[in-house]
């Protein structure tokens, strides 16, 4: 049985409508990621869930339950916020207990719960300071604790991670994941961060103006990106999209690009609708897929345009291709197979033929 579903959810803040006939199926013991811009609605859909907001028009059940017009409290849910929400006053103790006053349960099994929760989160030996004695991450971890002895189903956090540091984020990514796995819950979580979204979710939700782009696994957004919203969003650096014109000659389709007239071979592209000849498109390019010297591969396209300028991370190198457009092209490798070229140089660059994603240019979807 599913155990979240949102259905033809309308919310609306007065004359404004944020979210447009929205439906959304999270399954039983899923990580669901919601994943979009800021504004894109996601917070407004998580609070709807958790009865912080009132949903416009449409029903949310859980676990087959409709839960639209319940109180928070009879949800069968818990949430971890962005700010922790923790109470100054209360030993780590006393917020992981503060967690459970609704629910009439003994003193053995609040301490049962609590003794569990902290040692599962190891804040076993920070049961009575207060949280201004905590840092960042172990305070984050009291929140998360006080949620997970609330014994639920379904758990939310609205940007855990935000207000951590990078070292952090990742640990505590981790840490979040290993509960899911230890747990197997239902979790729904909200971010901006796509390294947040592609390491800890099964299925990502991309939304952008109260739509949902795209519903996938990460590695099928990353892949299979279903139109050009989605894939400039997710990569780092972002997808470089080219417009090109459809040229075919019997079996064999290729796309030229404006500018630079540099002609990609698509014939092993795998179109959901082919395009006829002349048809406009938009071809998408990752940086990292390309390959600078030399190479064995099947090209698909070589680009020969004057480096602007590069950036050098660690054993990373993107440089920055000038086609004439407003948009350079990026392409990344790695500086210890190939020396990094200087501002003017321009090296040859090949893009592989079973590496591109070809969009339609009018409705922006793939083809
Ligand atoms: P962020 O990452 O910045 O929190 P978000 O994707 O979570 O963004 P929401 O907070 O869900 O976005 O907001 C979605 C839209 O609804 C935004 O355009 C926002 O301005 C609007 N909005 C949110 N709350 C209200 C409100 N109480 N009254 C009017 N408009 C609101």
């Amino acid at each position: 049985m599913p155990q979240v579903e949102f259905s033809n959810i309308v919310k609306r803040f007065g004359r404004v409508t944020v979210l447009e006939d929205l439906s959304l199926t999270v399954q039983d013991g899923e990580f669901l990621v919601l994943l979009g811009p800021s504004g894109c609605g996601k917070t407004t859909l998580l609070n709807m869930l958790a009865g912080l907001q009132d949903v416009t028009e449409g029903t949310i059940t859980i676990g087959g339950r409709d839960v639209t017009d319940l109180d928070p409290k009879d949800r069968g849910l818990a949430m971890v916020f962005q700010s922790y929400a923790l109470y100054p006053t209360k030993t780590v103790r006393g917020n992981l207990k503060f967690g459970l006053s609704a629910q009439k349960l003994d003193r053995a099994e609040i301490e049962r719960r609590v003794t569990w929760a902290a040692g599962l989160l190891q804040i076993d030996q920070l049961l009575d300071r207060k949280p201004a004695q905590l840092s960042g991450g172990q305070r984050q971890r009291v929140a998360i604790g006080r949620a997970l002895v609330k014994n639920v189903d379904v758990f939310l956090f609205d940007e855990p991670l935000s207000n951590l540091d990078a070292k952090l984020r990742t640990e505590m990514r981790l840490e979040i994941k290993r509960l899911h796995q230890e747990l197997e819950k239902t979790i729904v979580f909200v971010t901006h961060d796509q390294v947040e979204a592609m390491t800890m979710a099964h299925r990502i939700a991309v939304m952008n103006g109260g739509v949902i782009q795209q519903i996938d696994t990460p590695d099928e957004i990353y892949e299979r990106p279903a139109n050009l919203f989605v894939a400039r969003f997710i990569g780092s650096p972002a997808m470089n999209t080219l417009a090109a014109r459809i040229e075919t000659s019997g079996q064999a389709i290729a796309a030229i690009h404006g500018p630079s007239g540099v002609r990609m071979d698509l014939s092993d592209y795998a179109f959901r609708t082919p395009p006829k000849h002349g048809d406009t498109v938009v071809v998408g390019l990752r940086p990292e897929h390309f390959i600078v010297g030399e190479t064995a591969e099947p090209t698909g396209a070589v680009f020969t345009l004057p480096v602007r300028y590069t950036e050098k991370t660690g054993s990373d190198v993107t440089m920055f291709l000038d086609n004439g457009e407003k948009d350079l092209i990026s392409v990344r490798f790695d500086h210890k197979h190939h020396h990094v070229p200087i501002t003017g140089e321009a090296p040859p660059v090949w893009f592989p033929k079973d590496r591109f994603d070809v969009f339609d240019a009018a409705s922006e979807r793939r083809i």
